[in-house]
């Protein structure tokens, strides 16, 4: 019988785990949040992931559970896990992509290199932080927060009043030092339950308004003693999150060459999109390996250089599909990604990758075809 895989959550990613999870003759699954999503070829159930018997209705037909998004209540994950579900990631790891004052504090007992960083619970503690860091620093919402929103640079504490605000009884704010960034990285490793791993090469990533917009692989510049210092953070911080399935940890690389953790995903991400096309195995199906404890797949790139092109908002004036053509006549070697959401502005509608052996013309043609849909 073909195992079958469940995934929470029926955007993108659910969505690119499809092609794969039909090549390998996998049973997927997705419990979708609405109609018409990007994963509705798979969705055989739509409902909300909060709730505990729509889950473990879900769960209950099939092998394992996984993600498309870190969102599913604690509460929810351990109930399932104490009926026996398959869950991976498990809560245990995935609490700590679920909220990152938790991630900061478990960082520092793992040793990882992180930015200075405290939780505040009010204006004053907030205020205190920044006056001993330059007057400046990040405050971010712990939880919920994505592709920047939860995100804001401050230089007085009342320009977080409206979060402080907000808070429950007993919760905090994060608060860190502003990183004086050159640019920033990210490490992918895939891990199964018995824990054996393979780490993707450390990729570039570049944001514009807190959004993913390009990655580059492997992360040009980047020499044999930083590429090997970020597989190492990478695979610590795996092992002793005990994570299972694709990990992604975002880093800062400092103008002195240091390497600081930003975050952690638990579920491909977009920093690992060039892989689909670009590596030996895509994150998409290695995911799908790594969950249902499958043999893991090769990581090495096929090519000198992949770079990843985001295609955000879309076309004013057309659907997406209208300009798949123009997309695919800018290269051949283009390879388009859609995601079946309607165009928006700012909105993760698609990707383009493209791999070769010149770095500058495989980013040109990546453009060049994420631009016919603008
Ligand atoms: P999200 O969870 O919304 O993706 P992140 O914590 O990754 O939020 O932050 C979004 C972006 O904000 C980062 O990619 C980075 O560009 C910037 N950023 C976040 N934290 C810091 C920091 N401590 N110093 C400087 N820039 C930061």
């Amino acid at each position: 019988m073909a195992l079958r895989v469940g995934v929470v959550g029926g955007g993108q990613l659910a969505r690119m785990m499809i092609a794969p999870a039909v090549e390998l003759g996998i049973d997927i699954r997705v419990l979708a949040e609405d109609e018409g999503m990007s994963a509705q070829l798979a969705a055989t159930e739509v409902g909300d992931y909060r709730d505990l018997d729509t889950v473990r209705r879900f769960a209950a037909d099939v092998d394992v559970v996984t993600f498309d998004h870190e969102h599913v209540p604690q509460d929810v994950l351990r109930a399932l896990v104490a009926e026996g579900v398959a869950v991976h990631p498990g809560p245990d790891a995935l609490r700590f992509a679920q909220d990152k004052l938790d991630m900061r504090a478990r960082l520092a007992e793992l040793g990882a290199p992180q930015p200075d960083w405290a939780r505040v619970a009010g204006p004053d503690e907030l205020q205190a932080f920044l006056d001993a860091h330059g007057g400046r620093g990040v405050v971010k919402t712990p939880r919920g927060g994505y592709d920047g929103k939860g995100v804001r640079v401050v230089s007085r504490a009342d320009e977080a009043a409206d979060w402080f605000a907000g808070l429950d009884e007993g919760d905090a704010l994060l608060a860190e030092e502003l990183v004086p960034f050159v640019r920033e990285l990210a490490q992918q490793i895939a891990r199964r339950p018995n824990g054996e791993s393979v780490a993707y090469p450390v990729v570039e990533t570049v944001q514009r308004d807190g959004v993913c917009a390009e990655v580059t692989a492997p992360a040009p510049g980047v020499d044999a003693a930083q590429a090997a210092e970020a597989e190492r953070i990478g695979r610590e911080i795996a092992d002793g999150l005990g994570v299972t399935g694709m990990f992604a940890v975002e880093l800062f690389q400092t103008a002195d060459g240091r390497i600081l953790v930003n975050e952690l995903a638990m579920r491909p991400h977009n920093s690992g999109h060039w892989s689909q096309d670009g590596a030996v195995t895509g994150q998409f199906e290695q995911h799908l390996r790594a969950v249902a404890d499958l043999p893991l797949g090769g990581a090495a790139p096929i090519a000198p250089w992949s770079v990843m092109v985001n295609v955000l908002g879309g076309p004013a004036d057309a659907g997406m599909l209208d300009r798949v053509p123009a997309a695919l006549a800018a290269s051949p070697r283009a390879k388009v990604h859609t995601y079946g959401k309607a165009p928006r502005p700012g909105r993760k509608v698609g990707h383009v990758n493209v791999s070769g052996a010149e770095l500058d013309a495989v980013r040109a043609d990546a453009r060049a075809a994420a631009a016919a849909f603008d």
